[in-house]
């Protein structure tokens, strides 16, 4: 496929350097703390404002609404959204085609400059999107940092790996032929996010997509449509010609359906639970009329996540893990420990300590930042009130249990801890996402990796213990896609831990890692005669 340098208002940029992680913002130090306390007035002036559909670079309104609402204070309408419905599916998708037209002819390094300047748009205006997501889904400062920083590390690690791959070389050349292997892009891809990473997820899939040059249908989630709003203000920001991505909030059912079942959808690249992931899988799997390939599915899903802690174990240590692991983000992460897995001899001393630190954990408004704020909304909140209800008739109430009520009606839970849970337990099998651990007494370490194996998701999983041997063994037994030894279980850093799981956890696609980009190409090899 010849490659062209079209007229766009991309400016030609290089990576600088090497990849290197974004570092975390310091709150304690004064200038930073101002610059949010700023950042979040600023955001608060512009709540309730109206977003459109954007397909082929026009805005369209629609009559069904969206409304996103801040989870502390479900009064607050933090953005109102067009919903997009089934025809909206078909204009986005022939905007998406035509734009690839041209989008999979330009230059890569075209590509790869529309990211980098997305990514410095994002740098220098860091905390005002931390305080977007901090009212759009209730992160506290450091976790809304924390998704910032991930969304620009997306953006210049797959820079990056695009300038790579387009130098990718076939490893033989036969005497007499000129052998090359091109990766070229695979055509229009529906980018279906959580809102739990409502940023980076988004944004990764998403500039993980266009990279390669396909384009594509981007149907944000209802709870989180404002930070996808703000992504591809940036990129539109950055130079990015219409029609490359077509942003359109809607549901699942109608929009969600439509797009994925579209004859000319390529790829679909999905994040979130399980059960939505095995119906994308079996609809993507459907030949449509007209229909003239095998669609692809990247899906990442579920976890019920493990910690295990050896008699060996640094206690102090492991207990500031599993709490780390199972409470950042109210626990509302696919990575979160939802299982700590305690070896008898020192479980009663574990778990008076973990007692004592679930105490110290505040629960309230993420803008006042503290350590724990509120589940997304209503049916998050009523699911896991249910759970909690089943935790308590299958084990022992250690912590928590209940809803904190407050003035503005926003969804805060106690961390809740539940001790003595049989690891066939409803509550060691399901995924909960929210402020729960079950803690789970095993006579041994191998007991213990049992157990841990005992699930049909595996996502992270992290072993404490001094031990060498055991160390290997977890290595190679632990069954989970991002295991971690001695440290917690969530936090994964693009380039160092690229992220996916095993199992119903999803197909293992490796976000952030260098087999990434692959997913969202073809490679052609080429043989000419000398
Ligand atoms: P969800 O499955 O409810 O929704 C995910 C997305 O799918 C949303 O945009 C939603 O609108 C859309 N959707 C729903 N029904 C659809 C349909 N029929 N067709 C097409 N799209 C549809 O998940 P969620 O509540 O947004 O996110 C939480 C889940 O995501 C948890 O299970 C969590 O473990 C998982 N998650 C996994 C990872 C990972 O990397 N494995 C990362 C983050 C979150």
């Amino acid at each position: 496929m010849a490659t062209v340098s079209l007229p766009t208002e991309i400016q030609p940029r290089v990576p600088q350097g090497a990849f290197k992680n974004e570092p975390f913002t310091d709150f304690k130090a004064p200038e930073n703390f101002r610059k949010m306390h700023e950042a979040l007035e600023l955001v608060r002036g512009q709540l309730g404002r109206e977003y459109r559909l954007i397909i082929g670079g026009h805005r369209v309104t629609t009559e069904g609404k969206i409304r996103s609402l801040d989870p502390s204070r479900p009064s607050q309408v933090v953005g109102v959204h067009q919903k997009a419905g089934a025809e909206h599916a078909e204009q986005a998708m022939q905007a998406a085609l035509r734009a690839f037209e041209f989008w999979s002819r330009t230059l890569v390094s075209e590509r790869t400059s529309l990211l980098l300047a997305a990514a410095e748009i994002i740098r220098k205006r860091k905390f005002e999107f931390c305080a977007w997501l901090t009212y759009e889904v209730g992160k506290n400062w450091a976790e809304a940092d924390a998704d910032v920083g991930e969304t620009i590390d997306f953006l210049e690690f797959y820079a990056r790996e695009a300038l790579r791959l387009a130098e990718a070389k076939t490893p033989i050349q036969l005497a007499g032929e000129k052998n090359e292997l091109i990766y070229i892009p695979l055509g229009v891809g529906a980018v279906i996010p959580p809102w739990n990473f409502p940023f980076a997820i988004m944004a990764g899939m998403t500039a993980a997509a266009i990279v390669t040059g396909n384009t594509v249908v981007l149907k944000p989630s209802s709870d989180s449509p404002t930070i996808a709003a703000k992504f591809v203000e940036v990129l539109e920001e950055a130079g990015m010609p219409g029609g490359v991505v077509n942003f359109c909030p809607g549901s699942g059912a109608a929009f969600g359906n439509a797009i994925v079942e579209h004859p000319k959808t390529r790829f679909i690249v999905f994040t979130g639970s399980k059960p939505v992931g095995l119906e994308i899988h079996e609809r993507a799997a459907k030949a449509q009329p007209g229909q003239i390939w095998i669609k692809r599915t990247i899906l990442e899903m579920g976890g019920k996540d493990s910690i295990v802690v050896c008699a060996d174990a640094e206690v102090d240590t492991a207990v500031e893990g599993v709490v780390a692991s199972a409470f950042g983000f109210s626990g509302q992460k696919c990575s979160a420990c939802s299982r700590a897995i305690v070896e008898a001899s020192i479980y009663d001393a574990f778990v008076e300590k973990l007692r004592e630190r679930v105490e110290k954990l505040t629960v309230g408004d993420p803008v006042a930042n503290h350590n724990l704020g509120p589940v997304v909304n209503k049916a998050a909140l009523d699911s896991i009130l249910g759970y909690i209800e089943t935790g308590k008739k299958e084990g022992r109430l250690v912590a928590g249990g209940n809803a904190i009520e407050t003035e503005a009606g926003g969804y805060f839970l106690e961390p809740t801890v539940f001790a003595d849970i049989a690891p066939d337990a409803v509550i060691a099998q399901e995924e909960i996402f929210g402020p729960v651990l079950a803690v789970i007494k095993v006579e041994n370490f191998k007991e213990g990796l049992k157990v841990a194996n005992n699930s049909e998701y595996g996502l992270t999983g992290a072993v404490y213990t001094s031990d060498r041997e055991r160390l290997d063994l977890a290595r190679q037994e632990f069954h989970v896609g991002n295991l971690y030894l001695n440290r917690k279980c969530t936090g994964a850093m693009v380039g160092a831990h690229p992220f996916g799981g095993f199992n119903m956890s999803g197909t293992d696609s490796k976000a952030g890692g260098p087999d990434y980009l692959l997913l969202f190409t073809q490679a052609k090899s080429v043989a000419e005669k000398l």
